[in-house]
């Protein structure tokens, strides 16, 4: 990607290109690109190529010539990206800027077929691949631009990342290596308190060093906290690198735990939201040496493993199912195989799908080796499907 930014921030423009590998066994004669940006507001990005459906989050591109199976090929646009006025993931606070699920990513054909969902409204509906990003963000004026990567003469290299998220803003800046070696940036809003950038920060390096002993070691070297005491639509949100902290008050830890359930090891967030959130729950409570004994309701009327489409209809139970209840049941599940066995079983689970993308059957196949006993009976009555 090459993109200019306006001198505020608020809107960056230039040239974006995907190149890509068809795995499937068929010929791919197209392919669909995301807008996720434009799921509040249809203008906020606007691209060369495609036809973009009536939810404005969809475009398809048809391909010059089928590609076939196992061979590659790039498409090129141009794109045009504005920052909504609204406290959004993406969207403008202030002086500030930005720029979450901003850019036009590739979507997924699996065994399911084009994965064309919507945004419901809460949670991620997003699902991707991990890819190698590219991008110059050349900018202008008084601000300061925090990105997923690390950016070296103008150039921001990310390497095996499923988005590509910035901001851009006069922000204030602080930065720290924590002892295991990861840089942890800070990026605050001018209202955001001293003392609250520096527990933040604090948080996270324990955070991504402990993370990396349980699940293997965090790889992308430099970790952005972006911390903004305005939002009122979300209080934290993570992306590659990069995480949308509210200050103060932030779930730190949990954003910091997506860089592996979500990042390192992706999901499809419509599909199963739980492989994401539950664990980036569960791995906070552990991080904290919080047990959660007791915290098993019991027989729930509906699973934990819904998709998004139930919890768009139900959204005052998203949080407690997938995130409260799914922790509770990991947390029961290590009981049942012991704390050392779970451990294992994570480390092990992480190892296999290092940037791949993992299913129910996935953990339940990996947690099953791990166990002793026949887990049927634990799925069937702590509500995974
Ligand atoms: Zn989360």
């Amino acid at each position: 990607m090459e993109l200019t930014g306006s001198a505020d921030g608020t809107t960056w423009t230039g040239r974006e290109t995907v190149a890509f590998t068809n795995t499937s066994t068929e010929p791919l004669a197209e392919i669909y690109l995301r807008l996720w940006g434009n799921a509040h507001d249809c203008k906020a990005v606007v691209i060369s190529i495609g036809a973009v459906a009536e939810d404005c989050t969809v475009a398809k591109v048809p391909l010059a010539s089928p590609v076939k199976a196992g061979e590659g090929t790039s498409v090129s646009f141009d794109v045009t990206m504005t920052a909504p006025d609204g406290l959004e993931r993406f969207g403008r606070s202030g002086p500030y800027s930005f720029f979450g699920n901003a850019l036009p990513v590739l979507a997924i054909r699996d065994h399911g077929g084009w994965h064309l969902e919507p945004d419901v409204g809460i949670g991620e509906s997003f699902y991707t691949v991990a890819a190698d990003f590219r991008v110059r963000l050349t900018h202008t004026g008084n601000v300061v631009v925090p990105s997923t990567g690390v950016t070296v003469d103008g150039v921001t290299i990310a390497k095996q990342v499923r988005d590509f998220a910035w901001a851009a803003g006069p922000f204030t800046t602080s930065e720290a290596t924590s002892p295991g070696g990861t840089k942890v940036r800070t990026w605050a809003t001018s209202t955001v308190a001293p003392a609250a950038v520096a527990d933040a920060r604090s948080k996270a390096m324990a955070a991504v060093d402990d993370f990396g002993r349980r699940f293997g070691a965090y790889p992308y070297g430099e970790l952005d906290l972006v911390l903004n005491d305005r939002w009122t639509r979300f209080s934290g949100m993570e992306y590659p690198g990069l995480v949308l902290l509210i200050s103060p008050g932030a779930p730190v830890v949990h954003e910091v735990a997506h860089q592996w359930w979500y990042g390192i090891v992706g999901n499809n967030e419509y599909a199963d939201p739980w492989l994401d959130e539950a664990f980036a729950t569960y791995a906070t409570d552990v991080h904290e040496g919080n047990r959660r004994i007791g915290c098993w309701p019991g027989t729930l009327p509906v699973a934990i493993s819904s998709p998004m489409s139930y919890w768009r209809a139900h959204q005052s139970s998203y949080g407690v199912y997938v995130y409260t209840h799914g922790s509770c049941m990991l947390h029961e599940l290590e009981r049942r195989l012991g704390a050392e066995a779970m451990a294992r079983l994570l480390a092990t689970y992480a190892k296999a799908h290092w940037y791949g993308v993992v299913t129910p059957t996935d953990f339940k196949t990996a947690a099953q080796a791990a166990s002793p006993t026949d887990l049927t009976s634990f799925w069937t009555a702590h509500g995974v499907g």
